[in-house]
């Protein structure tokens, strides 16, 4: 299993700030005696025989050989023709849930200071399954689709994860009053999944009642699990209750592994200058160590940034610190 020897782990550092919080992470797990072996491989698109641009095969065989990677921001080049990398990544690898966990953590002032959910999200299908046409001159129809696979599959994970992660409650976020049959079929997929975990509590509510509620009592909710659009938008809304996207951590699980990575980008205006903040990368590679069933070291990694940031003395200017980058990171490692 995962618990014994040493594990290779594909890196991908990204662009911007991605190597310098990549680094960061490096030493702070060099610093636990974390026993994984890092692989990075650098995915810049490269013309394939085709003469098309795609990710260097590489990189696709180490994550397939690894079944576990952590990524840095990736940089969307504009202008037309370049399809967006992270989509890429994620039809390479069938990544078909976004997982989410939002915290609120002591020492940084947000809105709120309660807040302890963790959304996942189905992430191949539904309102973004991309049939769209145009009927009519004036009039277009776009396909939600919603496949009996792809939410069990997904309703499969949320409960795992619950239980992995001595979670307590499961709700299923969705609009069957109107949408009947899509969303009733998600519905009823993530209920029957339900019946097979008796140990969680599981809850049935309305996309708009979990919106109100959630601005009145983040208690009652904990694991959230939903279609891909509303995942989309209750995601970013729960990580704006915990301050933004900066300190949001994330995991992509695929039917062939999984990749997890920080929310944010790659910070073009302060790259290069030991400025940025490396928590949600870090944190992304602590989700990375659970999953890999490395809970201790996960669990001091964790402890180690938590106390630092609470401490207030080694902040990231993110966060209304003067620290850079690398004394911040350097104090996890003092704590460790
Ligand atoms: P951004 O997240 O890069 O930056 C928004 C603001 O937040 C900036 O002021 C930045 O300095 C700050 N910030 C972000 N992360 C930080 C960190 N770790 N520490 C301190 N400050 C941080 O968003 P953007 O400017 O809209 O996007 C820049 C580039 O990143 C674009 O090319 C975009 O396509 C790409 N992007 C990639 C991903 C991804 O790979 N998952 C996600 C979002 C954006």
């Amino acid at each position: 299993g995962y618990a014994s020897g040493v594990r290779k782990v594909t890196l991908i550092p990204g662009d911007g700030i991605g190597p310098e919080i990549s680094a960061a992470v490096q030493k702070i797990f060099t610093a636990a005696k974390v026993p994984i072996e890092w692989e990075a491989v650098d995915v810049t698109p490269v013309r394939g025989p085709d003469g098309k641009f795609g990710i260097p095969q590489a990189a696709i065989d180490s994550v397939n050989t690894n079944k576990i990677g952590l990524k840095g921001p990736l940089m969307t080049p504009v202008g037309k023709g370049h399809r967006s990398l992270n989509l890429a990544l994620r039809k390479e690898f069938n990544l078909y849930a976004n997982v989410r966990p939002c915290r609120s953590l002591v020492g940084y002032k947000t809105l709120y200071d309660d807040v302890d959910v963790v959304t996942i999200r189905e992430n191949t299908e539904g309102e973004y399954s991309g049939i769209e046409h145009e009927i009519v001159d004036g009039v277009v129809q776009s396909i939600k689709l919603i496949t009996e696979d792809a939410s069990r599959r997904v309703a499969e994970y949320a409960f795992q994860y619950a239980k992995n992660n001595n979670r307590k409650k499961v709700t299923v976020v969705h609009k069957a009053n109107i949408m009947r049959m899509s969303d009733g079929l998600f519905l009823r997929c993530v209920r029957e999944t339900a019946q097979k975990y008796p140990e969680i509590q599981f809850e049935e509510r309305y996309l708009d009642t979990v919106c109100l509620n959630m601005s009145r009592n983040r208690a009652k909710y904990d694991v959230l699990v939903m279609p891909n659009l509303y995942g989309d938008i209750l995601s970013d809304m729960c990580a704006g209750l915990v301050g933004g996207l900066g300190l949001t951590p994330s995991g992509n699980m695929g039917l062939n592994g999984a990749l997890f990575e920080s929310v944010h980008g790659t910070a073009p205006d302060i790259a290069g200058k030991d400025l940025a903040n490396p928590t949600a990368l870090l944190l992304s590679a602590v989700m990375m160590l659970r999953h890999m069933e490395l809970n201790s070291y996960a669990d001091k990694i964790e402890a180690a940034a938590f106390a630092v940031i609470a401490e207030g003395k080694y902040l990231t200017g993110d966060l209304g610190g003067k620290a850079k980058c690398s004394e911040f990171t350097n104090e996890i490692c003092s704590k460790l």
